[in-house]
């Protein structure tokens, strides 16, 4: 189960509101896209999901349950950043397993969910290496790696790609969307990449300035932008 509802969802930094106001709907399994320009908010909007920020007003009900103010291990959500954010020192067999040892799992259920993650991510024969030993696509491999073995009910992408060179962002954009199949698990993915969100969403959020614009379907923002704004970041002929 991945329902996440953000209700008035509001944040600020000091005297900065970056948040107004949210209010989203994601549904259970749903590939749901945050886009729209830099600095827009859409990586606050993720943290304040994940529970890395705190909401300045409003409530994140996950799965019916109020989670606002919940801590980020008790929300079922992993995360996947840009920066990896692996540990060097380690092998990737390590990295990956990490959160099941500080989850305190036997050794025989690491294994075998480290291997089949790795098995997924074709990341088998790469399991003894440590990240430097690996291509930036391989890395990033790693650190999806690392959240499905958590089996968490949604994964949170920021900007998952932005570090990759373009013929490798495709491939690893049809991997992800692949993972989505397979495992059928809610996916919130931030980009600012207009073709990104048209070819992995199923529903795309249109950000603009800590607002939503409209959301909907790629097809139901290309036939229907609700403004200039989405038909310009969406590239309908509107
Ligand atoms: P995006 O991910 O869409 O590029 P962000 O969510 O990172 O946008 O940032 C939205 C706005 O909030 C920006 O103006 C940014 O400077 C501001 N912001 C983000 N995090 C902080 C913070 N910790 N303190 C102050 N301002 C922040
Ligand atoms: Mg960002």
């Amino acid at each position: 189960m991945g329902a996440i509802t953000l209700q008035k969802v509001s944040k600020s930094f000091g005297d900065v509101t970056v948040i107004p106001g949210v209010d989203l709907e994601i549904n259970d399994g749903e590939f749901v896209v945050f886009v729209g320009p830099s600095g827009c908010g859409k990586s606050t909007l993720l943290r304040l999901i994940a529970g890395l920020e705190d909401v300045t007003s409003g409530a994140i009900r996950i799965n019916g349950t109020d989670a606002t103010g919940m801590p980020p291990a008790k929300r079922g959500l992993a995360m996947v950043f840009q920066s990896y954010a692996l540990y060097p020192h380690m092998s990737v067999y390590k990295n990956i397993a990490f959160p099941l040892k500080m989850a305190g799992q036997d050794q025989a259920a690491i294994k075998q969910k480290v291997e089949s993650a790795a098995s997924v991510l074709n990341l088998t024969d790469y399991l003894d290496r440590r990240p430097g030993q690996l291509s930036g696509g391989q890395r990033q491999r790693v650190a999806i790696g690392r959240a499905i073995v958590r089996e968490p009910d949604a994964f949170l992408f920021d900007e998952p790609l932005s570090n990759l060179d373009a013929s490798l962002r495709v491939n690893m954009r049809l991997e992800i969307s692949e993972l989505h199949q397979s495992l059928a698990t809610t996916m919130i993915y931030v980009t600012h990449d207009q073709v990104e969100a048209m070819t992995m969403a199923d529903k795309i959020v249109v950000l603009r300035a800590g607002n939503i614009e409209q959301v909907g379907s790629p097809l139901e923002l290309y036939r229907n932008p609700a403004n200039a704004f989405v038909a310009g970041f969406i590239g309908s002929p509107k």
